[in-house]
Order: structure tokens, then sequence, then C-alpha cells
């Protein structure tokens, strides 16, 4: 199913998406070497029930895990990039960490990851590898507009990737987003211009780009849920909800206090 929202719907999509945005950055803010992850999960429910959000997460249970999550955020470190659950683990310097959320507002769902090195001294390979995802999902948000099609935004995030010397999986990328999670588009992380659904004002499309450094491929934890490197290679994955506007693209999972500075049309 493709949804487009309504004004009215898209003013609450720009709430849910300051709360995930919030979210995120005051985790970033708090994990630290010592931090657990049950911490940050727990943090993270706190905060979802405080804004009277519901998670998208606690009751999921697609065909590719195992039962319902059971958890509010995922918490992927090191070679582990998506799904990865929440469980007993204390971070120690220089851990790569993404964070990705998801939680639903209002009946508007908004979706956004993070990933960032915890300590001082980042390893140069982690800042470069965060960096190609962060870059990879700017220059998918700068060609999605009313005009484009999805294999625009595709062949954007994958030319970032493929240039930097990343491969690229497919089974997982980008999504719509409405009153659910996983909607209609599905938006490889790499694609042909020209190509695929034409992207229309008040849809809501999930762009999360996500490299291992090494390989192409998955392997899953004996939790059923955490996807790794088949490699034990070190991983990445950064993403926004963006909205379809009359001439760009909003991105509506930034910080609060950026929000102004970004304005409606961040490919400019
Ligand atoms: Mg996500
Ligand atoms: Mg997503």
């Amino acid at each position: 199913m493709i949804e487009i929202l309504t004004p009215a719907r898209l003013s609450r999509a720009r709430e849910t998406g300051a709360l995930v945005a919030d979210i995120l950055h005051t985790l970033k803010g708090r994990a630290a070497v010592g931090t657990n992850l049950l911490d940050i999960d727990r943090w993270a429910q706190t905060m979802i029930v405080e804004a009277g959000a519901q998670s998208c997460y606690v009751d999921y249970a697609p065909a590719f895990g195992r039962g319902p999550f059971g958890h509010y955020i995922c918490t992927s470190v090191n070679d582990a990039v998506l799904h990865g659950l929440p469980h007993d683990y204390t971070l120690v310097d220089g851990d790569l960490v993404s964070l990705d959320l998801a939680v639903s507002l209002g009946g508007v769902v908004a979706d956004s990851a993070i990933s960032f090195v915890v300590g001082d001294s980042p390893a140069p390979e982690d800042v470069a590898l965060i960096d190609v995802t962060e870059r990879a999902l700017a220059a998918g948000i700068a060609v999605a507009g009313p005009d484009a099609r999805v294999g625009d935004v595709a062949h954007a995030i994958g030319t970032v990737l493929s240039e930097a010397g990343y491969p690229i999986n497919t089974e997982f990328g980008g999504h719509g987003v409405g009153s659910t999670m996983h909607q209609d588009p599905h938006i490889p992380n790499t694609g042909r211009p020209g190509r695929g659904y034409r992207l229309r004002p008040g849809l809501l499309l999930a762009l999360e780009p996500w490299v291992m450094a090494d390989t192409d491929r998955l392997v899953t934890d004996a939790d059923g849920w955490t996807l790794r490197s088949a490699t034990g290679s070190r991983t990445a994955h950064s993403e926004h909800t963006v909205a379809i506007t009359a001439d760009g693209a909003e991105i509506l999972t930034l910080p609060r206090p950026a929000r102004g500075q970004a304005g409606a049309d961040p490919s400019s």
C-alpha cells in the first residue's frame, strides 16, 4: 500500500518526526563507556511513553524475525548493523553504535537511525563508514521530490556507497511510512535512474543507507533478530523520514533545534 498524507496528517508526521529525533539524540548524548544496551532500551521506553506515543517495535513480528521484538529500540553495535536486539552488553571505548527507532504518534509513524562511536578517540575507518552512510542519505534526500522516481533516489544513494568502495546489500532498504512503519514503495540502496514509482507530494519515505565494510552478506544472531556482517567487519546505518513536498523533500526527523535552520527544502 502507498499512502499519501493529507496536510493535517503531514502536520502530525512532523510532530512524530521531531519526537523520534529528540529521543535518538538524547540517547546519543547519554550513551557512553559503561552504558548498558538495556539502559538505552529502558530510556527509550520512558521517553516514548511520556510523549504518549506507541512503539512500532515491541509487538513487531515479521516473517524475518523471531516472534515479537519485545523492545523499544534497535541497538546494533560494531559488526551488528540492523535489528539489533537490546541485550545485556556494556559499551566500551570505541564501540560503533547504531540506534534505530520508529514510533507512532497521533496515528502517524516516523522512523530514523543514527550511528556514532562511543568514547573520545573513534577509529578513522569507523568515522569514514558513518560518514558514507550520512552522505548517501543526504544524496538520496537531495534528489527526492515530486519529479523523481524511486530509482532516482536509489541510484543517488547507491552511487555514494559504491564510489566509496562499499558493497551494497539489497535485502533491506528504505520504505514508505504512514499509518504503519513499513509500506510501499521499497527504496533499495542502489537502483536505476528513471525507473519505478513516481514520488508524489504527501508521500512519506524512510531512506536508510547502511553498509558493512567489506561484505554484502548478513548473518543472523542466535537471538533471531540481530543482523551482523558475515565477515565480522564494522558497519554503519543512517536513516531519516522525509515528506515529499511540492518542491522537494522535507526532513521530518531532525532534532528540534536544527529544524528551523534546515527549512522546508533540504535539497537546496
Ligand atoms: Mg529504522
Ligand atoms: Mg526504516
